[in-house]
Parts: structure tokens; C-alpha cells; sequence
């Protein structure tokens, strides 16, 4: 057992069977389920997850039956067709000592299909199709899908299955009124609600037997009007705990909740209070989850009684060997999930599989070859950004000899600008990973303070890897020069902004700027913060846990102004821009599109729209127009012969983000 996280590592004793630890990983969509070779890949993905030390992982959804796919083109996701193949996946996790269970999720309204079902013919927001209403026959029918699907998945070697009663999904739709409209023995009431969840897992357990573990996933916080009551959380816990759940798991928010529930400025632990509610009411054990990304806040929440274990999804994706690292004292070597989103959810909702802005070989691990380079070189990477840091560390880790120049102080490069915006904190420990494994790397010397010069960089290294990143744009407008005039790049180092403030560009810089400007500050603890601006109510008096809207403008003033007239916000990713675009306009940002830049001088700025000028009186000008590439020893080195390479912004600063430099500097690092 750990001395550092005793808690984490205590096995959990199930009766039949026993969990190694308290460490699960949750339930996660990859697209690999639909990919080419996907049952291989995700063999090989969870199995790593296993060796890492994960107690109890859990698949992505996989529908009981064809109503309840999530979309057109996963037939595969449908059980009862493909169990055979799910045998690659238990044999392989199994080899490795692992354990897992199968998540079985009907969509109801959420599916993508053309003919989605619900309990009642009420469209989700987040769906352009209504639902039609299923008949008493086939939601019995369901029931009976469900405990088929679990006979099977216990026949293709699964530890139990988890099901999906939450986030809105087709239990979550027949458990609140907000979706469920019927008057018959599935709705009206309460109790006639809860049948069927209730229902689901009793069926399931008669069907599976005693020795198998039934996990239920149930949503601690809707988050949504007409959601379930604190109460009612309580009771459908105990409810399904009598008809046979081994586990529950909890869930936070439906999809189509306007609360933030994943994203970075959602503080760590923060719904600990909501599965603490339902532990204190079950005899079962509970899962908390969401935004705990490092095991000293697991700890804590099992230490504290908030829950018995903790799911975590995407820090897995971040570092396969999350807990072995935690078991072996090794906490501070964990590659930490940074709450982007980038490479995960907004990969998935635009059809892209899954992987990890900080780990690009998560769901990749059978295309990646990691194995040493077969004659190793002496190669000079030049800037220590998120580009260079990658690409550093994997030729080191491949046994070539290389020096990491950084001109800096310190390593980071647009990290060391991203962490101090709200939300943004855990930026910070993806620094912190690349320090620690640049110890650890016998090959690599870190070369802190210098700027790499042309002739020794020609003369001395088989190759160069150029990641020497950007600058920030600087438009030609008349008075840019005046004093009041400072880059993001300044204001995020510590340069201080008046009371009233123009920002020139408005892409995700821009928007993160107007967030630092007018995000309120917590002085006191930071879950009552962030509770406080998404009105979630903590007490268990409403339903849904929303409480009253509150006014919460900005002291500060705040325009956001482009020349453009497109949408605001276009370019920020899908699962994390709606929530700054409320969070800005709630405060009173005032965002302004179309805008000419006339002159900036004492006065402010003078900006023109629809032909008319406007004066924004201001006391300060912060510029985030974007960058541009700094390279200037690419063509005198290229010339020279040495073989040189441009990772990240200095191959290309239009759309430059972390993600694509940390895989070019990765994949780089592989080739060489
Ligand atoms: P960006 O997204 O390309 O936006 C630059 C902005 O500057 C645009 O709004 C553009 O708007 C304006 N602009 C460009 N040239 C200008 C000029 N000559 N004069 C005045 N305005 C000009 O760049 P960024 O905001 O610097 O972000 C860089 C990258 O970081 C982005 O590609 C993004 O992927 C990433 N990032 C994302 C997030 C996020 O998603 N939350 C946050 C931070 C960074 P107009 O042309 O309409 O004026
Ligand atoms: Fe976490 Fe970002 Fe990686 Fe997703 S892409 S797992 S949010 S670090």
C-alpha cells in the first residue's frame, strides 16, 4: 500500500470479488469503437491503462439496442452484434491484471439518428430530431435489451457492466419530468419515473447472476431545470442499491446543462459535496468525479468521506500510468490532464478520434513506434515551449544526444502565459512534467539562459530542430506606439490594466484576455466561487441544483473588438467556447464586430463601424492579434546543409496551438 495516498490504495472489497485500488478510470467515447482495427487499438489502449495501475476502468458507451446508438454509423457500438470481438479487449486488460466493465448507454432523445425515442415527444435542445415516444411494450422490451447485453458482455469476459443512468441519457430522460411527460407505469409520478432505472439494473442482476458487478451511473447533479431533487437523488440510490447495484459511479450535469462541469476553471473536487450527499444515504461504495486530475485530490476525497473511489476519464488519456506513478512515489512524474479539451471531446464532435493534447500517443499506442533510435545523433532543439519540450524529451528518450537551448529564464515558452489566466492553473503542471522528466533523461541537457547562434548550431549537431515559436503581431494603427498600448503577452506577465480596457483581436487569446480582465477573483475558497457564478445550489432545496440567477457584471469595463464580422467566438473549441462566450457577456464584455481601427491616443481609441466613429474611452490597449512565426536561422542553417526542422509556431503562427506543436514535436522526436 502507498504511504502517500493510503486511502487510494486500500483495496475495495466487493464481497465477490476486490478492486486493487481506488483509482478507476471512467467511461470515455475515443472513436476508436468505430475506427479501422478499433477492437486491437482499444485492446492495446486499456491494457496500458491496466498496467498503469488503474483498479476498475470502464469502456465508452455501447448501445443495448439500435434505438439507442448514438449516431448513424455505429452499428458496431451495438452489443449484441459485435460481443465476440469485445474479447480482444477483456483478454488483453486481464493479461495485465486489470479490471473492466462494459458501459452500456441507451441515447433515447441524445442519439443522432434519424429516429431517436424518448419517454415523451419533447426535442432536446441539443438535438435537431424529437423523439418519439416509446410504447409500454418497448420499454420493457429495453429492459430486456439491457439484461440481454449484459449476459453477453459477462460471455465475452467482462467484470460487470456500468449503466448509464445519467447526463441525460435515456434513464436520466424518464427520471425527471423536465423530459418525461407520460402518465402510465413508466411516468407521472415519481416512483412510476424511477421504474425504470429501477427496473434495468434489477433485470440485469437476475440475468447476470450474484458474483458480477453492476455498476450504475447516477447523476448527483442534473443541472438542468426540472432535475432531480437532492432527494430524489438519494432515493434512486438506495432504490437501485436494492435491486442489485454493486457500485454506483456519479454523474454531473446533463449534456445540454448551460453549467460548465469538466472545463479548467471548474476547481478540483468540486462536486464532491453532491456524491457525498448519496454516500452518507447507501451501504454501497460511490465513485466521485469530475476535475480530479492528480491523486493528492482523490486522496483527499476518500480521506475526507466525500466518496469510495474516484473516476477520472481524460487524466488516463493524459498518462496511461496515472496510479502506478501515485503507488510508486512517483506523483510528481504524472503527465497531468490540463482540462483543454482539444484533443479529446472537440476531436470527437468534429468526428476525429480521441487523444491528448499533452499525450499524443493516447489511442494511438499501436501506430506510434517509441523503440531507440537505431544510430543515435547529436541534436541541438532550440526553444523550450510545449513544441521543443516534446520533441526534446522523446529524441532523448530514444537515445539520441540532445541540447535543449531556451533564451529564457525558464521553460514554457506560451505556457507560462496560459497558466495564469482562470481556469488555466493546470498549464502549469505540464511544466512542471517536462522538468521533472528532463531529469530523469540522461541524454538531455537542458541549456537554460542561451540563445542558440548560427555557427554553432551548423558546426556542432547532426540536425536542428527549430522551435523557436512566435511573436506577437504588432497592426499597423496610427498611436500603437502610445504608452497605454501593451501586448497580451505583457499584461499576462504582470503589466497592470486601468479600470476600462480595449482588446484589438479576438480570437482565443483575445477572449482569454477579457476573461482574465473580468473573471472575479476568489479570495475566499474557490468550489464557493465557481458555485456561485454557474448559480449551482450546493443545498439540497432544488431541483436540479440551480439556483436563482444572480447579476454578476464585471467592475471592470471591457471591449472585445475585431475587424471580422463573423460570429464571436468561432474558433474556440466546441465544448469549452459557449461557456466563456456566457461567462463574458453575463459580466458585460462588450463585444464589437466589424470595427475599423482609426487612431489610439490619449483619449482611447477611436474605431469606425458602419460608417460611423466611435471613441472608446479607455485606459488601456491590450493586443492579441495574433503572431508570427520566429525563425531567422531556418534559412542560413538550411543553406549550410545541417538537416533543420520547424516544430510548432515557428513552422507555422496562423492557428498555431499547443496541440498541434506538442504532436509535431513528438512525432518529430519519433522520426529522427
Ligand atoms: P487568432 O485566433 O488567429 O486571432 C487573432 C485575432 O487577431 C483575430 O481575431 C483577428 O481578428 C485579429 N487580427 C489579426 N490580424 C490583425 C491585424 N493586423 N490587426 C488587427 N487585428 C488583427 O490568434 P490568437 O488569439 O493569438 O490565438 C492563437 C492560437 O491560440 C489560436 O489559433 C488558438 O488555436 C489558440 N488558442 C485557443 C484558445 C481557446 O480556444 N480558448 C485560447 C488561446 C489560444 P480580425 O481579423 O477579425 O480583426
Ligand atoms: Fe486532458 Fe486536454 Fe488531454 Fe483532453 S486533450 S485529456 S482535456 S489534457
Amino acid at each position: 500500500m502507498s504511504e502517500i495516498y493510503p486511502h487510494c490504495f486500500e483495496p475495495l472489497d466487493l464481497g465477490f470479488t476486490t478492486l486493487a485500488n481506488r483509482f478507476m478510470m471512467g467511461s470515455m467515447h475515443t472513436g476508436l469503437e468505430e475506427a479501422d482495427n478499433g477492437f486491437a487499438r482499444m485492446a492495446t489502449f486499456y491494457a496500458e491503462r491496466a498496467a498503469g495501475g488503474a483498479g476498475l476502468i470502464v469502456t465508452g458507451g455501447v448501445s443495448p439496442n439500435r434505438d439507442g446508438m448514438l449516431g448513424l454509423g455505429a452499428n458496431e457500438r451495438c452489443f449484441p452484434d459485435s460481443h465476440r470481438e469485445h474479447e480482444m479487449i477483456t483478454d488483453a486488460v486481464h493479461a495485465e491484471g486489470g479490471r473492466i466493465l462494459l458501459q452500456l448507454l441507451h441515447a433515447g432523445r441524445y442519439s443522432k439518428h434519424d429516429h431517436p425515442v424518448g419517454p415523451s415527444p419533447i426535442r432536446s435542445p441539443i438535438n435537431r430530431h424529437v423523439p418519439r415516444a416509446l410504447e409500454a411494450s418497448e420499454i420493457e422490451r429495453t429492459v430486456e435489451d439491457f439484461a440481454a447485453s449484459a449476459v453477453l458482455a459477462r460471455d465475452a469476459g467482462y467484470d460487470g457492466v456500468e449503466i448509464m443512468g445519467s447526463e441525460g441519457y435515456l434513464l436520466s430522460q424518464f427520471l425527471c419530468a423536465r423530459t418525461n411527460h407520460r402518465d402510465d407505469g413508466y411516468g407521472g409520478d415519481w416512483a412510476r419515473r424511477k421504474r425504470l432505472a429501477v427496473d434495468v439494473v434489477r433485470r440485469v442482476r437476475a440475468a447476470v447472476g450474484d458474483d458480477w458487478i453492476i455498476m450504475f451511473r447516477l447523476s448527483v447533479l442534473d443541472l438542468v431545470e426540472g432535475g432531480m431533487t437532492a432527494a430524489q437523488v438519494v432515493d434512486l440510490a438506495r432504490s437501485v442499491q436494492a435491486a442489485g447495484a454493486t457500485l454506483l459511479d456519479s454523474g454531473i450535469g446533463w449534456h445540454e446543462a448551460q453549467v460548465p462541469t469538466i472545463m479548467g476553471l471548474v476547481p478540483h473536487g468540486a462536486f464532491a459535496f453532491a456524491t457525498r450527499r448519496v454516500r452518507a444515504a447507501v451501504d454501497i461504495p460511490i465513485a466521485a468525479c469530475n476535475r480530479v486530475n492528480d491523486p493528492a485530490t482523490a486522496e483527499s476525497l476518500i480521506a475526507g468521506g466525500d466518496a469510495d473511489l474516484v473516476s477520472m476519464a481524460r487524466p488516463w488519456l493524459a498518462d496511461a500510468a496515472f496510479a502506478a506513478k501515485a503507488r510508486d512515489g512517483r506523483a510528481d512524474r504524472i503527465n497531468t490532464c490540463i482540462a483543454c479539451n482539444q484533443a479529446c471531446l472537440d476531436a470527437i464532435f468534429v468526428g476525429e478520434e480521441a487523444t491528448c493534447l499533452v499525450n499524443p500517443r493516447a489511442g494511438r499506442e499501436t501506430l506510434f513506434d517509441e523503440s531507440p533510435a537505431s544510430s543515435p545523433r547529436r541534436i541541438a532543439v532550440v526553444g523550450a515551449g510545449p513544441g521543443g519540450l516534446a520533441c526534446a524529451t522523446t529524441l532523448a528518450a530514444r537515445g539520441h544526444a540532445v541540447e535543449l537551448f531556451e533564451a529564457g529564464a525558464r521553460i514554457g515558452g506560451q505556457f507560462n502565459l496560459a497558466r495564469v489566466i482562470p481556469g488555466k492553473a493546470d498549464y502549469g503542471e505540464t511544466l512542471r512534467y517536462f522538468e521533472r522528466r528532463i531529469t530523469e533523461l540522461d541524454t538531455l541537457r537542458l541549456r537554460l539562459g542561451e540563445r542558440a547562434g548560427f555557427e554553432p548550431l551548423a558546426r556542432d549537431y547532426d540536425a536542428v530542430v527549430l522551435a523557436t515559436g512566435v511573436t506577437p503581431r504588432w497592426p499597423d494603427i496610427p498611436g500603437i506606439g502610445h504608452p497605454m498600448v501593451m501586448s497580451y503577452a505583457e499584461l499576462l506577465s504582470g503589466r497592470p490594466a486601468g479600470g476600462r480596457v480595449a482588446v484589438i483581436g479576438a480570437g482565443g487569446i483575445g477572449f482569454d484576455v477579457a476573461e482574465f480582465l473580468t473573471a472575479p477573483r476568489h479570495d475566499g475558497h474557490a468550489v464557493d466561487g465557481y458555485l456561485d457564478e454557474w448559480r449551482i445550489d450546493a443545498s439540497p432545496a432544488s431541483a436540479g441544483g440551480l439556483a436563482d440567477a444572480v447579476g454578476d457584471a464585471s467592475d471592470r469595463t471591457v471591449y472585445l473588438l475585431k475587424r471580422s464580422a463573423d460570429r464571436f467566438g468561432r474558433t474556440l473549441g466546441k465544448s469549452t467556447g459557449w461557456a466563456l462566450r456566457a461567462a463574458l457577456a453575463r459580466r458585460g464584455v462588450c463585444m464589437l464586430s466589424g470595427v475599423e481601427y482609426r487612431r489610439i491616443d490619449d483619449d482611447g481609441i477611436e474605431i469606425a463601424m458602419d460608417g460611423t466613429t466611435r471613441r472608446l474611452a479607455v485606459d488601456n490597449v491590450v493586443v492579441c492579434a495574433g503572431q508570427e512565426s520566429l525563425r531567422d536561422l531556418y534559412e542560413p542553417l538550411y543553406r549550410s546543409g545541417v538537416p533543420t526542422y520547424l516544430v510548432g509556431g515557428a513552422e507555422l503562427a496562423a492557428e498555431l496551438d499547443a496541440r498541434r506543436a506538442i504532436e509535431q514535436g513528438y512525432t518529430l522526436g519519433l522520426r529522427l
